[in-house]
């Protein structure tokens, strides 16, 4: 049995999944280990090998080849490709494809994260059979990425589609990117989760905070609430209104939270031109394991 392995690197959780494909992604083995906080970069190379090797020796089968998803700016057109600008600051210009390749014996080969959700999505998922997908990851980080005819779309500097760092407030917080005021600053998790600190004092995940916005039972919840749906709108406007895609699939840490679904889509609908008002726009169906079934199918198509 031929696998690949895939490796999804998040903010908060890294999942390595082992992958065999026939008509459809099955992921025959995983599991998740919580990201190293600000580590060296041979120590996170050392974690992902040894994790890496401990997926294969689970694996019955031939792995051929590994797949890494990295948030961040990666420029695979690059020789070697390597990662320009990440909040993981440790990978920002490493040879990580040579550096892994050397210890595991296999080919490994990286891309953007939100580019290889949007690859699965594309095949797999919710946007299979669809000619251009706008793939969108909201968590962390706030990313894009853009399949057309299941081919990813990129560019010779790797920033293609990171409508995360469209300004949306002029002047606003400091961005890993240097600019102030991206999307990412305002819509990712940590970022709403800080406004509603700065207004309470409370440390909680934002999908806590969706809940006490529930029938306005907290007002700094409803307030926080509010300001994530007014800028996903305006941000996914910009995006969509530019790129003109046939499917939006969303996914990533906060897409469970349901009013995106009731509140924020209704409203972008509203606010696109006519032609674009019946665009589809769905949830990821592969869930959380779509963005390591796409590393490990950028690692088959490459080897
Ligand atoms: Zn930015």
């Amino acid at each position: 049995m031929k696998l690949n392995l895939g490796v999804d690197i998040g903010g908060t959780k890294i999942h390595f999944a082992t992958v065999h494909f026939t008509e459809k992604p099955e992921v025959v083995s995983e599991f998740r280990i919580a990201t190293p906080k600000s580590p060296s970069y041979s120590d996170f190379v050392n974690i992902l090998v040894d994790n890496l090797k401990e997926l294969i020796a689970k694996s019955k089968g031939e792995v051929s080849s590994v797949g890494i998803g990295i948030p961040g700016i990666v420029v695979v057109h690059n020789n070697p490709a390597i990662v320009s600008i990440s909040r993981l600051d440790y990978l920002v210009g490493q040879d990580i494809e040579r550096d892994l390749s050397s210890k595991l014996n296999l080919p490994v080969y990286i891309e953007n994260d939100t580019r290889l959700f949007t690859l699965a999505e594309a095949t797999y998922g919710a946007g299979k059979g669809i000619q251009s997908v706008f793939g969108v990851i909201l968590g962390t980080g706030i990313g894009g990425g853009l399949t057309y005819s299941q081919d990813l779309i990129s560019s010779q500097n790797g920033a293609f589609l990171e409508w995360g760092h469209l300004e949306a407030e002029p002047g606003g917080e400091q961005c890993h990117c240097g600019s102030r005021g991206c999307y990412k600053t305002v819509i990712s998790g940590p970022a709403l989760e800080n406004y509603y600190f700065e207004k309470t004092g409370q440390v909680l995940p934002l999908v806590e905070i969706s809940k006490l916005a529930e029938n306005n039972k907290d007002p700094n919840a409803s307030e926080t609430m509010s300001r994530f749906i007014t800028f996903l709108v305006g941000g996914l406007k910009s995006a969509i209104t530019i790129i003109d895609p046939d499917i939006v699939v969303i996914g990533g840490g906060l897409s469970n939270i349901e009013v995106i679904y009731t509140q924020a889509i209704p409203a972008l609908r509203k606010s696109l031109p006519l032609s674009k008002s019946s665009i589809v726009i769905s949830r990821s169906t592969l869930g959380d394991s779509a963005g390591a079934i796409g590393a490990a199918l950028l690692a088959k198509r490459k080897f």
